[in-house]
């Protein structure tokens, strides 16, 4: 497809013009109500000054402001920048110097961290937004904002460079001077950590970006156009929640529901009763809180169809525990990186899932497990993950030294070298080992952190697991676990350590225990298993 971003929006508008796009909080916006915001929002940046190629930052939660900045910003022809809510001020400094971000979109509440670092980053022109100017103004608030307070609440004037978000709106014409996309123009820098822990920004470009939801829509082969309504708790400030819930939304004319703080489980669960969701995406750490929520009991989470889980291993326990008290919503896993925009493989909807795999390559995928001389290894063996296809991004952006690590010619095209370590069976199924950077070697023996946090998960008490390697005189690196307990259970180090032996070789089962009341995770809710590592081996100094 040749096909932007926002064409993805403006034909649902054209196809459903009255069907409602997007759900905030009890407040609705048609397609054609927001296509023609887009288009504002698009004329009004270009009424101060925002040139196609320039990078505007979006700090917003999932919001009705998110998604019109975010197109917008597209069709005005600039590229977006996501940059995470909960970003301190030295990264958000990092990221906006890095990106050369001119513009920047965020909401009111993370204003003065903004203005902390204003005065060494590139930015131009702020755009403040706030919760007043979800469009339209929820007159029925069924569920109230937890807003998160830190500090004490500025009251931001615009003035100068400082513009409001509602302001840019108001008296604009939904008729941006037109500015030619083209379909390999960059549209979102990505920043991730990736394999190295170096923060850069994968570019992906609007093809990239359409064609991995075109990817998964072909993936999800029962989606009725204009029938879908998709539970976005996710964040879309991360590439997997934009890619699978926002724009695959978009793409398909589905009722997108945003919730802005995933964390707030007591709400997801309200929204997907009230909305009626049929998609629900996610990721591991937000099915296994709802499945251990105290009040996920009073809810009806039947309607929900379809969940795409993904950004971690997905523990067995956890899929079979959601399938049942939403009785029976195919939960399946999958699998991709920023730099893939994000998905590359998933298990079928519908057939053959394979649990504890992420499934097959998605149409339009090549993938292979590398020997270490970057030839394809044989079913069965391990080696590293790489992929191919219409998804990958361009590069890392002004990194190409970054980029030939990670993009490599060979076997006749490009593949992402993704830094996981994998198997694919006899019938092509893959199944993620761990990341080659976690491995713990202990005693010579290779530990893949993820087998130790399958076995750690199965205890009837532990809610959440990880597993890192120490330093260890004799062995190299011994297998320490870090734990929270379910609400209400207990266990005891050496209860946890002998069920680990029971269920794993004795080199694999931790020689440590460290209970903690919930484990640090990423703005994208992933168990934060690198800093978990470095704060138990900064403990043992
Ligand atoms: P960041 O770069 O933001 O610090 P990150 O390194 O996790 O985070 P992402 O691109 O967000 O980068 O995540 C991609 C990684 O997530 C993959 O390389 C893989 O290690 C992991 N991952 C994603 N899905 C799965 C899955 N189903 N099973 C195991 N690991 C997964």
């Amino acid at each position: 497809t040749n096909d932007t971003l926002p064409d993805l929006l403006r034909r649902s508008a054209e196809a459903f013009p009255e069907r409602t796009a997007l759900s905030f909080i009890g407040a609705a916006t048609s397609y054609r109500e927001l296509w023609q915001d887009v288009q504002r929002f698009a004329a009004g940046l270009q009424k101060i000054g925002v040139q196609p190629g320039e990078r505007v930052s979006l700090m917003l939660p999932n919001s009705p402001q998110f998604v019109v900045a975010f197109f917008g910003t597209l069709l005005a022809g600039a590229t977006v920048v996501n940059t995470s809510p909960l970003y301190v001020p030295t990264e958000l400094e990092h990221q906006l110097q890095d990106s050369g971000s001119e513009t920047l979109i965020l909401l009111d509440a993370f204003y003065p961290r903004y203005q902390q670092i204003a005065a060494r980053v590139p930015v131009q022109r702020v755009i403040v937004t706030g919760i007043q100017d979800a469009l339209p103004f929820p007159k029925n608030v069924l569920y109230p904002l937890k807003a998160r307070r830190e500090g004490s609440w500025v009251n931001v004037k615009a003035g100068g460079s400082v513009y409001s978000f509602r302001g840019l709106l108001k008296g604009q014409a939904p008729a941006p001077q037109a500015v030619t996309l083209r379909p390999d123009d960059v549209a979102l820098l990505q920043y991730t950590g990736g394999t190295t822990g170096v923060p850069k920004g994968a570019m992906l470009t609007h093809r990239n970006l359409v064609a991995n939801a075109e990817q998964c829509r072909a993936w999800m082969t029962d989606l009725k156009p204009g029938q879908e309504v998709t539970l976005a708790a996710i964040p879309f400030f991360h590439v997997y929640g934009m890619t699978v819930g926002m724009n695959l939304s978009m793409l398909t004319g589905a009722t997108l529901v945003l919730v802005p703080n995933a964390r707030d489980i007591k709400m997801v669960l309200g929204q997907i009763q009230a909305s009626g969701a049929t998609l629900f995406p996610g990721v591991p750490t937000l099915y296994n809180a709802i499945n251990n929520h105290p009040d996920t009991p009073n809810f009806d989470l039947t309607t929900i169809r379809a969940c795409i889980s993904g950004s971690a291993p997905l523990p067995l326990e956890t899929a079979r525990r959601f399938r049942q008290i939403t009785g029976g919503a195919n939960l399946v896993e999958g699998y991709g990186l920023t730099e893939s925009s994000p998905v590359t493989h998933v298990n079928p909807i519908f057939g053959d899932q394979r649990e504890g795999s992420i499934g097959l390559p998605i149409p339009g995928v090549d993938a292979l497990v590398a020997g270490e001389d970057g030839n394809p290894l044989p079913s069965g063996e391990i080696g590293e993950l790489w992929v191919s296809g219409p998804n990958i991004m361009r590069g890392y952006w002004e990194r190409p030294d970054e980029t030939a690590k990670v993009l490599r010619e060979a076997h006749g095209q490009t593949w992402l070298l993704t830094g996981d370590m994998a198997v694919m069976d006899d019938d092509g199924y893959f199944r993620i080992v761990d990341r080659k950077k976690d491995l713990i070697i202990a005693g010579g023996h290779n530990i893949y952190p993820r087998e130790v946090e399958e076995v750690l998960y199965a205890h009837p008490a532990v809610l959440e697991a990880a597993a890192v390697g120490l330093p260890d005189p004799y062995r190299g690196e011994t297998v320490h676990a870090v734990v929270a307990l379910k609400p209400g259970m207990t266990a005891t180090e050496a209860e946890i350590i002998a069920h680990c032996r029971a269920n794993l070789s004795p080199y694999k089962a931790p020689r440590s225990v460290e209970f903690r009341a919930e484990l640090p995770k990423s703005a994208a809710l992933k168990v934060l298993r690198r800093q978990l590592a470095e704060e138990a081996r900064a403990a043992l100094k």
